[in-house]
């Protein structure tokens, strides 16, 4: 490597950013030739802030700064390092604009009550899983995927909503065996976004693990949003008959019980879990009730894969997301 591109890497790994992003924004057009000019310096400048969120500064070769540093708003963050924040915003915003460019726009998600939302993944199946979150967030225009690429080296991101021009973009973090936990998940950042938690060009972070006791207003808000939203009502009670059940009883009760109520079972094994304080018997319940673990990322991006209008994106930028997205290139 080049003293140029090497310190340019240094700079960027400064910032917070990890070797895969790094990596996975590099163009592949870059070679030892297009180093030794100085036009192809500029473009590959040009090229890293566009996908990575860098400002215009950075294309001077000083140093790296993130764009939207000040607007993004972080859940659940206990270390406060703002330069990662900012990083990882500025991310986020950069891809989301990406994913809203080859998705087509149908309806603004603020548009739409939780209930709105159920009653239209229930048109076309019995219970809302994931699989019917994801459907109608397609089809009202809003990308999901998830991500396979950390942009920070350290730190973990349970999912991220964007919001560009009115229109929003979710990007999931964390991932699980079983589908439950990601619908829930998914389900919250819907709240974020329906609710107006999200300005113009803003996003928000959620790390760490959502909780109902959480003293912020708007993680309580999307919460309850999210929990009305897969189970038809905010605050959902659920009374067993024993109070003593084992994971395999507690899966059996919640296949039975939950279909018949346009919920899913796995989710019902949550609430109980959230509501009781019994998180691992209810975790143990999924395994009883899916019956296989798969990560369930490889269904969201298979799923956004086929979403997305590919061709209305760069070769540069079908190359980044389908890196980012864990997926083959969907041209090749
Ligand atoms: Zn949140």
């Amino acid at each position: 490597m080049d003293r140029d591109t090497a310190a340019l890497r240094k700079e960027l790994k400064n910032a917070g950013l990890s070797d895969q992003v790094i990596d996975a924004a590099w163009p592949s057009w870059w070679s030892d030739d297009a180093a030794a000019s100085t036009s192809a310096r500029a473009e590959l400048r040009f090229a890293l802030s566009r996908k990575l969120g860098l400002s215009s500064r950075s294309l001077l070769g000083e140093r790296v700064e993130f764009v939207w540093e000040d607007d993004a708003r972080f859940k659940n963050l206990t270390a406060t390092d703002r330069i990662k924040r900012g990083a990882l915003a500025s991310f986020g915003v950069a891809v989301g604009r990406m994913l809203l460019k080859a998705t087509t726009e149908v309806q603004p998600l603020v548009t739409l009550s939780a209930a709105e939302l159920r009653r239209a993944v229930l048109a076309n199946r019995e219970v809302v899983d994931l699989n019917g979150l994801l459907s109608i967030c397609w089809g009202l225009g809003v990308p999901v995927i998830h991500l396979r690429v950390f942009p920070l080296r350290a730190k973990s991101m349970r999912a991220m909503v964007i919001g560009v021009d009115g229109r929003h973009a979710i990007l999931l973090g964390r991932d699980a065996s079983y589908p439950a936990p990601i619908a829930f998940t998914l389900a919250h950042e819907i709240g974020h976004a329906v609710l107006g938690h999200i300005g113009a060009d803003r996003a928000i972070v959620d790390v760490g693990d959502s909780s109902f006791d959480d003293p912020d207003l708007e993680e309580r808000e999307a919460d309850t949003f999210g929990i009305e939203l897969l189970t038809g009502s905010p605050w959902p009670i659920i009374t067993t008959n024993i109070e003593n059940f084992s994971a395999r009883a507690l899966a059996q009760a919640c296949q039975q019980a939950g279909p018949e109520r346009g919920i899913e079972p796995g989710t019902l094994a949550l609430c109980l879990g959230y509501q009781r304080q019994e998180w691992q018997r209810a975790s143990a319940a999924l395994g009883y009730i899916y019956r296989t673990a798969q990560p369930v990322w490889k269904y969201v991006n298979k799923v956004a894969a086929q979403q997305l209008n590919w061709s209305d994106m760069s070769d540069e930028n079908v190359q980044y997301l389908s890196n980012l997205m864990g997926v083959d290139r969907p041209d090749a």
